[in-house]
């Protein structure tokens, strides 16, 4: 069995990231990150922590902007027009979920899509559906992708079970696998709330991912022999005997199914630091596409 290693696998994006920027940075242009946080719940406050850290770590600006629970909807949205605006910001995220009376769908479509890096805007879904290079992926089916590849675990005509619909990590990541060309190709199917003999439908894939945010929910009935499990789920259950009174596990029971896979990932370590590696990607590449620049250039020609 392999241990797939996010932690790994994301430092080496970020060191793309890096000669991105630098690449960038020798052509006059410097990326730029918003992150707006809405309202002060602590697991979001410390996504957005660590967001800024990464940012600073590699070099990119940073932009975060934490506002009030009581701001308004009207208020969101000029601070949102006010940052499509701005030149020296390529990317703006506003952090999910905000308090129940700001309504996100509307969040969403007031980004400018040039600029929307977590991939949510209509327009980069369309992009997705389309197979058009130029749009924005969702980060986190995106960074599931990014584990399969650097493993070389091939997905060209493998069957791939997602267990989750969701537009954040289910249905952008079933489209990405199912897309013509290298880290495609895959024979996917989209399992959720609904599906009739869950069991019998995992059992089936060459490669399973668990979106479904319920806590080791996929267990050995669900897992044939030698299948790859990509566990993006990321829940808290009590732990009187740790330091913060609870662990984190993944919507896969790990003890359980780990003997019998391929290579699996764990939780915490797998896909969780893959999200923010790849959010970082999309800056950059929202920063290069917004000023011409072609970074496969950079594969080309080296940096030096
Ligand atoms: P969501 O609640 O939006 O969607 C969950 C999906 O699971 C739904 O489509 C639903 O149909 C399906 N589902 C629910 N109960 C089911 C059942 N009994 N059988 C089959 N399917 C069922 O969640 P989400 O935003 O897609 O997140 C899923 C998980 O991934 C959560 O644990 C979340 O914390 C985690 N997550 C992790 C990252 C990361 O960076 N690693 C990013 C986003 C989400």
């Amino acid at each position: 069995m392999q241990l797939i290693d996010g932690k790994a696998v994301s430092s080496s994006v970020l060191e793309d990231c890096r000669a991105q920027i630098e690449f960038l940075s020798n052509r006059g242009c410097s990326p730029g990150l918003a992150v707006v946080l809405v309202g002060d719940d602590p697991a979001s406050r410390a996504y957005v922590r660590s967001k800024e850290r990464t940012c600073h770590e590699l070099g990119i600006h940073s932009v975060k902007m934490e506002l009030s629970a009581e701001t308004t909807q009207d208020e969101l949205l000029g601070i949102i027009a006010s940052l499509n605006q701005d030149e020296d910001v390529d990317g703006i995220l506003v952090q999910s979920p905000p308090p129940a009376h700001i309504d996100e769908r509307a969040i969403i479509l007031a980004i400018d899509p040039s600029k929307d890096v977590d991939g949510f805007h209509p327009v980069n879904v369309a992009k997705l559906a389309l197979e058009e290079p130029g749009g924005f992926v969702p980060c986190t089916p995106l960074g599931c992708q990014r584990l399969l590849g650097h493993y070389g675990i091939e997905t060209r005509g493998r069957r791939v079970v997602v267990v989750g619909r969701s537009m954040i990590v289910g249905k952008p990541l079933a489209m990405l696998l199912m897309a013509r060309g290298d880290l495609g190709d895959a024979t996917v199917t989209v399992a959720h709330s609904r599906t009739d003999d869950l069991p019998g439908v995992c059992l089936d894939a060459d490669i399973l991912v668990a979106a479904v945010g319920i806590p080791e929910f996929i267990g050995k009935d669900h897992v044939k022999e030698g299948a790859v499990v990509i566990d993006v789920g990321i829940n808290r259950v009590e732990d009187k005997g740790a330091k913060k009174g609870y662990r984190l596990v993944g919507d896969v029971n790990f003890d359980e199914v780990a003997s019998r896979c391929r290579a699996i990932t764990p939780v915490p370590g797998g896909v969780g630091p893959m999200t923010i590696a790849m959010l970082m990607s999309n800056t950059v590449k929202a920063c290069a596409q917004r000023r011409g620049i072609d970074l496969a250039d950079l594969t080309e020609t080296g940096l030096s």
